[in-house]
């Protein structure tokens, strides 16, 4: 055995001790059997939490969750240029559409805080 694995097997004893609970699967890197510790999933071995992804499903929305500040950004900077525009627009008739741009863009950045809340 090496100092390494030896080091990982006491990193899990202690683990173990502190009350995290071993787990069924088995590290996607190394192979060793994962430690639930609180709510983190963690691998003594490469000494870092491993996150599980189980579906389709839960890789999108972790990607979306990624993505939710940039987006976030990307809407209020959009919503500052549309603020510039109707602030110069005199036409009712695109005044109405701006208005209903920025009605959307209201709408996606209240869903997006909803999104991040429900974390
Ligand atoms: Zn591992």
């Amino acid at each position: 055995m090496t100092t390494g694995e030896d080091a990982s097997v006491k990193k899990m004893a202690e683990l173990l001790r502190q009350g995290a609970t071993l787990l069924a699967q088995a590290c996607p890197q190394c192979g060793s059997p994962l430690l639930k510790v609180g709510e983190d999933i963690y691998c003594a071995t490469c000494d870092r939490r491993i996150v599980i992804v189980k579906s389709d499903d839960e890789v999108d929305a972790q990607a979306v969750k990624l993505m939710l500040p940039k987006l976030h950004e990307t809407l209020l900077n959009k919503l500052k240029f549309l603020n510039e525009v109707i602030e110069r627009e005199d036409n009712v008739e695109e005044l109405t559409k701006l208005a209903n741009l920025m009605i959307l863009l209201l709408q996606a950045i209240e869903r997006l805080h909803g999104l991040s809340e429900n974390e």
